[in-house]
């Protein structure tokens, strides 16, 4: 398939609109690869830090005029010379951040914190992301996507459920437990997902969105669901037979929400906090010293671990793509952001070619 000179992407000014561009096809130089892009997901974080202004600093800090979009997925249609492993025609995922492969973060496959202001940059903040026709990107960035899985599904372990996983491994999920999950956006589903694949049997969600509550028990990715408020902890309680969860994790970066999942979690129990920003107030020695409760926080992943989550995914017969409520073209960009921003949906999709549906 000829490779065109010009292609449309999408780019972010930072007052809740979508500015479409017209930019030349990269070429990939040394170690690069050309990517023709299939399926490209919406993050919250697109939202909070830069669609409806620029908040971000440093990683976070979105470079002006770039093609927005971390959450790519598609197929190499030109490898670079000095490629060593992906080559013409692999489907790939990419990891959304690419780092200078040389710092201890980025030796230990944490590409999110590589240390080098010079060479970190995430696709879609600092360097060209997915919302384009094609996407440049490194060879090292890349995972190889398994034929049983699908872009759309691709797209998701990107950013989204490679996140989940990490925060999940951390705190370590099985069918011992009961877990809790505050804030039921696409990552908090992704929570449910997941924590269901590794052997949790009761799984409860809170929200304050109607229908993501909706969107939660429909699916079956929770047991109970809860509109947040103050009784919450009371209703997971009374669930877990006035003990509380084993697990609990926050997606919600909401301070009330992250109270609720230190205090709705029993007694030698974990929580993990993954939904980003705020603030959360809680009492020391009443919330966790005095019942030995650990918090973790969990920033996205490492490379190794989304090459062993995509095996996982296809071995437990889950799709991630199940996530998604909502497909847009390319042309239509614009309508999938403010769909997002609203929070009235599922996981929110650019496609093209045959993820088009
Ligand atoms: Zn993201
Ligand atoms: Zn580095």
């Amino acid at each position: 398939m000829a490779i065109p000179k010009k292609m449309a992407g999408a780019m972010l000014p930072g007052n809740s609109t979508v500015e479409m561009g017209y930019f030349d096809v990269p070429v990939p130089g040394h170690g690069e690869v050309l990517i023709k892009m299939k399926s490209s997901t919406i993050c919250g974080s697109d939202i909070r830090a830069i669609y409806h202004q620029h908040l971000g600093k440093g990683p976070e800090g979105y470079q002006k005029g770039k093609i927005a979009g971390h959450e790519p997925c598609g197929q190499v249609v030109q490898a670079g010379p000095g490629c060593r492993r992906f080559k013409d025609g692999d489907r790939v995922i990419v990891y959304h951040i690419s780092g200078c492969g040389v710092c201890n973060d980025c030796r230990r496959g944490y590409m999110i914190s590589c240390t080098s202001e010079q060479y970190r940059k995430a696709y879609g903040w600092q360097r060209d992301g997915g919302m384009a026709e094609y996407l440049l990107a490194e060879e090292k960035d890349l995972v190889l996507l398994p034929k049983e899985l699908s872009y759309s599904d691709g797209a998701q372990v990107a950013c989204g459920f490679g996140t989940v996983y990490e925060g999940l491994e951390k705190i370590g999920i099985s069918g011992n437990d009961a877990v809790l999950v505050t804030g039921l956006g696409p990552v908090g589903l992704a929570t449910a997902m997941l924590a269901r694949a590794m052997g949790a049997k009761l799984i409860i969600g809170t929200d304050t969105v109607a229908e993501r509550l909706a969107l939660a028990k429909d699916k079956g990715l929770c047991d109970y669901v809860f509109p947040s408020g103050p009784d919450n902890v009371e209703q997971v309680r009374q669930l877990t037979g006035g003990m509380g969860v084993e697990k609990a994790i926050d997606c919600s970066a909401n301070d009330k929400a992250r109270l609720t999942c230190i205090q709705a979690t029993r007694k030698w129990g974990k929580i993990c906090f993954i939904g980003e920003g705020g603030t959360v107030t809680f009492q020391p020695s009443a919330d966790i010293i005095h019942d030995q409760k650990t918090i973790y926080g969990s920033w996205v992943t490492n490379i190794w671990r989304m090459e062993e989550l995509v095996e996982r995914i296809v071995r437990w017969g889950i799709r991630p793509e199940s996530l998604i409520t909502h497909r847009f073209a390319l042309d239509k960009v614009a309508d999938a952001y403010a769909l997002m921003a609203s929070g009235k949906c599922g996981k929110v999709a650019v496609v093209f070619d045959e993820e088009l549906k």
